[in-house]
């Protein structure tokens, strides 16, 4: 199959962990402590246990697995939001299903539907989208989530909605963009990185320049990397290549993907529909299909139950300080079928790779 088969090819695979090894071997004799390199995606994070490439790799490299997962970085608050619009009589709340399992501090979206709150898991916002043309006498609400990737089929629905002129249907913004999460880790005096895997998908709708930063202004080099096991140990092999020759630079593996500028008309639908800053908002023009607008008194912090915080463990876990297994938690009191935090929830999260791909071991761990 062209496009996969080769890049799972084990003899590809071999001569790449072949060159690591090598060229790790160079590095790791200049300096005292493993080289750490952090896969910043969930994604890619799945592919090295899947494929046990933590496991081949020389010693001296560590990989730190990051927060690139648009469910674990959602904050507690925004499940409440969600879930005290939901038990509105009124309103139908839609969403993608691993955002119906994330905790909020009094309960999840699935909890409430329990109770009673019309909650319908979706596939995508445009399914939120007939669901409110069918629906008149309701209010649609889509609980809008994820990385640039999922945001320009977000932005689209938007456009659609205003040409429709819908009156029932809006969307509670929770989309994240990737440079401000990146800069949290790199501001982290505890972690000493020595570059980065970002992630491929990400990279083919914005493109590679709001990457440049992490080799400009921090010196680490960068590499975009697609998901297949040859794509990470490609990409891996590019870093050390930098590292070895004291580059620090915005380098792309995934070039079958990824075009340098991104996807144009992506960046056209998102620039007219979010204002993208710190946070990312619905813009002005928009405004009678955002939710947190429409149902301004129940987004109000005053209107939620006071807040229960995150276990402080994924905090730690997000920013790649300690590894899901040193967390007192882990396997015990939270699972993937009774999570105590959104990393052991979404099918992208740290933990649940861990207790997917690990679990035997990681039990005889702890
Ligand atoms: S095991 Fe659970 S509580 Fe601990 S860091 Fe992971 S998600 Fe958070």
């Amino acid at each position: 199959m062209k496009y996969i088969d080769e890049f799972r090819d084990p003899d590809q695979a071999r001569i790449l962990l072949q060159r690591i090894t090598k060229l790790a071997d160079q590095v790791a004799s200049l300096r005292s402590t493993p080289l750490q390199i952090m896969e910043f995606c969930g994604g890619h994070t799945h592919t090295v246990f899947r494929y046990g490439i933590e496991q081949v790799i020389p010693k001296s490299i560590e990989l730190v697995h990051g927060p690139g997962c648009p469910v674990c970085v959602l904050p507690r608050e925004a499940v409440d939001h969600c879930v005290a619009i939901a038990e509105r009589p009124d309103v139908i709340m839609t969403t993608f299903g691993d955002a119906m399992r994330v905790p909020g501090s009094r309960k999840n979206l699935l909890q409430a539907k329990a109770e009673g709150a019309d909650v319908r898991m979706v596939y995508s916002p445009l399914d939120a989208l007939s669901i409110a043309r069918n629906s008149p006498d309701k209010e649609v609400v889509f609980f809008a989530l994820g990385f640039e990737t999922t945001m320009p089929s977000t932005a689209l629905t938007l456009q659609q909605a205003y040409g429709e002129r819908l009156q029932n249907f809006s969307v509670l913004c929770h989309h994240v963009t990737t440079p401000p999460v990146l800069t949290e880790i790199l501001q982290d005096n505890q972690l000493q990185l020595d570059g980065f895997i970002a992630p491929g998908h990400v990279a083919m709708i914005i493109g590679e320049q709001p990457f440049q930063f992490v080799a400009c202004d921090y010196g680490k080099p960068l590499v975009i990397s697609g998901f297949e096991p040859v794509d990470v140990l490609q990409a891996m092999l590019m870093l050390l290549t930098q590292i070895h020759q004291g580059r620090s630079q915005v380098e792309n593996q995934y070039l079958r993907v990824v075009r340098q500028s991104g996807n144009a008309s992506a960046q056209l639908a998102l620039c007219e529909v979010f204002e993208i800053g710190e946070k990312v908002t619905i813009r002005d023009r928009y405004a009678p299909f955002d939710a947190m607008v429409r149902f301004a008194g129940h987004c109000q912090s005053d209107a939620l139950p006071e807040s229960i915080s995150e276990p402080s463990y994924c905090a730690e876990v997000l920013k790649g300080r300690i590894r899901p297994l040193q967390c007192p938690l882990f396997g015990k009191h939270c699972s993937p079928s009774d999570p105590q935090g959104a990393l052991m929830v979404s099918s992208e999260g740290a933990c649940a790779a861990y207790y997917q791909y690990g679990k035997a071991e990681a039990m005889a761990e702890i």
